[in-house]
């Protein structure tokens, strides 16, 4: 650039030029919050076009839509939209469907920041929500009224790793104006496809598996182009936008997705048949166990079986947490997805918020220790629970 220029316009106008024909491998990072555009027609038509990628970063941007776009292709939908978080997505999708007056289905046992939106904000908005046994179909179907809705689902659900059986669901709800969303975020789209067995939308907490290394929170929900663009309208709107750089580092967490859940569901295997043959614990539940009651709807509806797997010790509350103390490898911390295991005693972590009554509706056992395995070897991670569970 001519030093003509003063510093202060020069240093306004600096950008990048790519040398011609040079293209990098790794997909570059849209780091800006707005776009120009040539004329006032295109300013027009590129501020009212769903999910355009260039306009303005609250409404899309190239590294998001990379993201999107590899998301969408994994789930096999038409389309998806990332946010700035898993909770982004879930209330995005509830905004968008319901609204005062309107009727949600959901199930008893959900991720906790979904229960707290459906418990404590959307009644305040005026929508109605009946929570029912995920493992009963019927309780789904009996629960439909003429103001349903939405049907939010999660399955496997934390942290009991329970069924929903996804087609009879979605058949429920044809032709009745009512839309499915699947909370996909423990089974990935490697092992679990809801779209594929009638569900409408995925979404997903990416913060897990889909960015896999427990450095960026991310959202996503994935469906056919008409929906995805319906919650565009509101979540551009609302706000929770992801930001670019953390789409880039989902994106490149994504790349290896395949391999990570491989190897994810192959030592979550391993462990929990090891579990399951020590006499301290009580019960394992992973659905690739033979003896997990819904093993067959498992088969029917997941190619894998994933990372997170729970169980229950002998001795209650006090003997899991000397076996979450005791263990050296897992990391005490509310997430999984990661490359390292990490460790949670779910009755101790919400006994502060719930009672008693409250911990078994939540489907909470006392000695119930959740684990989400991370890439170490499976003999390690096994003996490191054989010494804890020594204790
Ligand atoms: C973590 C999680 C969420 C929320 O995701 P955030 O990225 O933390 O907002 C939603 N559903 C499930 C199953 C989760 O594990």
């Amino acid at each position: 650039m001519t030093s003509d220029i003063d510093p202060f316009t020069l240093l306004a106008h600096v950008q990048i030029r790519l040398p011609e024909r040079s293209n990098p491998i790794s997909p570059p990072i849209y780091q800006t919050s707005t776009f120009e555009t040539p004329d006032a027609d295109a300013f027009l038509a590129m501020a009212t076009e769903p999910l355009h990628a260039g306009f303005y970063t609250r409404y899309g941007n190239p590294t998001t839509r990379a993201f999107e776009d590899a998301v969408a292709a994994l789930e096999g939908t038409e389309s998806a939209l990332a946010t700035a978080s898993g909770m982004g997505a879930v209330v995005a999708a509830l905004l968008t469907f319901v609204a005062a007056g309107e009727h949600v289905i959901a199930q008893r046992v959900m991720y906790g920041g979904t229960m707290g939106l459906l418990k404590t904000i959307a009644p305040r908005l005026g929508i109605d929500v009946s929570f029912v046994d995920q493992t009963a179909t019927e309780a789904f179907a009996n629960a439909i009224r003429p103001t349903t809705r939405l049907m939010m689902l999660e399955t496997p659900s934390n942290p009991m790793l329970r069924l929903t059986d996804l087609r009879a669901v979605a058949a429920l709800t044809k032709s009745k104006g009512i839309t499915t969303l699947v909370d996909n975020t423990i089974s990935s789209p490697i092992n679990q496809r809801p779209c594929d067995l009638g569900i409408d939308l995925v979404m997903h907490s990416a913060t897990k598996y889909l960015s896999g290394h427990s450095d960026v929170s991310a959202g996503v929900v994935a469906g056919s182009s008409a929906l995805i663009s319906a919650i565009w309208e509101k979540a551009y709107v609302l706000g929770a936008t992801l930001d670019p750089l953390a789409a880039w580092l989902a994106l490149r967490g994504l790349r290896t997705l395949p391999m990570r859940v491989q190897r994810h569901n192959e030592t979550a295997m391993q462990v929990a048949t090891y579990l399951e043959q020590h006499p301290r614990v009580e019960a394992v539940h992973y659905p690739g166990l033979p003896g997990h009651p819904q093993h067959a709807l498992a088969h029917g509806q997941m190619t894998g079986f994933g990372g997170l797997l729970s169980f229950e010790v002998t001795g209650g509350a006090a003997a899991a947490e000397a076996v979450v103390a005791g263990l050296r490898l897992a990391h005490r911390s509310a997430s999984f997805g990661s490359f390292s295991t990490l460790v949670v005693h779910p009755s101790a972590m919400w006994a502060g918020m719930l009672n008693a009554e409250q911990l078994r509706e939540a489907d909470l056992p006392p000695s119930l220790i959740r684990l989400g395995v991370g890439f170490e070897s499976p003999a390690a991670l096994i003996a490191d629970l054989e010494a804890a569970l020594a204790n």
